[in-house]
């Protein structure tokens, strides 16, 4: 490491809040979410004056702090992006007090941000250190771009929650994504793990040998990767290894939903507890994380504020009640978003949790997308997170693809799957488990889809992607 690295290093370690969780602390995440509250309290006179610097951080409090955080944030986008200039004019942000107020500022659409993502930036693009350009699973192109603040308050969150999840000292971190282009995951993973003292290793490579090897070699005690990547390692490698003598303390999956039947999977194999984390890349991924309870993801709320509503009349539904999950950025410095229809469906729980914290909201695993929803038979709503449950859950399969077609009036559903054995009783096994799902039995008794076809490839004759589409809906002038 240069002098200058070392130097930077040096810096953002006093920067950054997590290195201010007291040790032995047994809610880092929510103790990290504390500091930042009471700093911006701190350091804000009319706050001081009306809520005083709380000992002991309340939901009332933090409340108080997200709201002043997001008037905050609407008048600094208003002053320096394009987009909110227009939308905010003649706005009355001093009027939004409570939770119930945000329903009065107007939404941002990811239409909009696609259309034209430079006038959501708040700097000029030479004070924009990060650009990330998704594809995102609708197959938008979408720009955000992160300042170095934006991307030392994302290292931050992330070390504070592998501190949660029990990392410590003599701990190392695995990221294993496979090779990814446009977007980096290991750069804030191991930038946390560098600043917190703990070690790290990444590992592309889907032969397990050469990833048990580095595992071994890094001493690594936690993983962090592509849930499907992961599984597919797995279901290949544990044949003739056995991962549970690697003695990994937790796997942390991201970026991609996890069904149970993978997680089941995944947790067997490895012999420890599976942990969800839910992101998105206009909010810098890392957002909510699941903690050992496994009810739920604690959210990253100093940095983001959650809201859900019903998707058709964009109202607030109740704690608990699934509907659109709208995401605030609270302090972003490079692209603010404000109100943000993410389209994905949740849930949000308030407090407390069964591991002991006390005001952080939870969200609810998110099911789907909406506008990846496909109408099968009777026209129920399925999601493709169905089929991942219960195809993952079978140990046989490494990965499947569906195509959804049309035969007369009836619906068809062809897998395509790559399994370590075939053969007809693995393909009657799936085929029960698919006719299993409650929404393709309703559309099966109506005779409005057919039985269910398996077809078998070799392992490896499918090619691996992340973002390939694992459902194709081949039928014409669907609605
Ligand atoms: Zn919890």
């Amino acid at each position: 490491m240069s002098l200058w690295d070392s130097m930077k290093m040096f810096f953002v370690r006093r920067k950054l809040l997590a290195n201010q969780i007291p040790d032995g602390c047994p809610h880092p995440l929510e103790e990290w979410m504390a500091i930042r509250a009471r700093a911006t309290i701190k350091g804000n006179a009319a706050l001081r004056k009306s809520i005083g610097v709380p000992k002991e951080m309340t939901r009332e409090v933090f409340d108080e702090y997200q709201m002043f955080r997001f008037r905050e944030q609407m008048a600094y986008a208003r002053k320096n992006t394009p987009h909110y200039r227009r939308k905010l004019e003649g706005f009355d942000i001093e009027s939004i007090r409570t939770y119930e107020d945000l329903q009065r500022v107007p939404f941002t659409t990811p239409g909009e941000l696609a259309d034209d993502p430079f006038h959501f930036f708040a700097v000029s693009r030479t004070q924009v250190k990060k650009e990330f350009t998704t594809s995102g699973t609708s197959g938008v192109r979408k720009t955000i771009g992160y300042t170095v603040n934006d991307l030392i308050s994302k290292i931050d969150i992330v070390a504070s929650a592998l501190k949660d999840i029990g990392m410590g000292p003599g701990d190392s971190l695995h990221v294993m994504f496979p090779t990814v282009s446009a977007w980096d995951p290991s750069l804030v993973l191991v930038g946390a793990c560098k600043i917190l003292g703990y070690g790290s290793s990444t590992c592309s490579d889907t032969d397990i040998s050469v990833q048990m090897e580095t595992i071994r070699n890094a001493g690594s005690t936690f993983i962090i990767g592509l849930p499907s990547f992961i599984h597919r390692v797995t279901v290949l490698g544990s044949r003739d290894a056995d991962l549970k003598s690697l003695g990994i303390r937790a796997i942390i999956s991201t970026s991609e939903p996890l069904s149970e039947g993978m997680r089941d999977n995944l947790e067997e194999a490895w012999g420890c507890k599976v942990l969800d984390v839910w992101g998105m890349t206009e909010f810098g991924l890392a957002c909510a994380i699941e903690c050992y309870e496994q009810d739920g993801l604690h959210t990253d709320e100093a940095n983001l504020l959650f809201e859900v509503v019903d998707p058709e009349t964009g109202m607030h539904v109740p704690p608990g009640v699934e509907g659109e999950l709208v995401l605030s950025s609270l302090n972003a410095e490079g692209t603010v978003l404000l109100r943000y229809r993410t389209g994905d469906v949740a849930a949000m729980f308030d407090p407390p949790c069964a591991c002991g914290k006390t005001f952080n909201r939870k969200l609810r695993k998110p099911r789907g997308r909406l506008d990846l929803q496909y109408k099968i038979g009777l026209g129920s709503k399925t999601f493709p997170a169905m089929f991942d449950e219960v195809m993952f859950a079978d140990p046989a399969v490494v990965d499947y693809r569906l195509e959804i077609g049309k035969d007369g009036y009836r619906d068809t559903l062809e897998f395509t799957v790559e399994a370590r054995e075939s053969g007809d009783e693995v393909a009657t096994r799936l085929i029960d488990a698919v006719k299993g799902i409650y929404e393709i039995s309703l559309g099966m008794e109506e005779d409005l889809i057919a039985e269910p076809t398996m077809r078998f490839v070799e392992i490896g004759s499918m090619e691996y992607s992340a973002k390939a589409r694992k459902i194709v809906d081949s039928r014409d002038n669907q609605d």
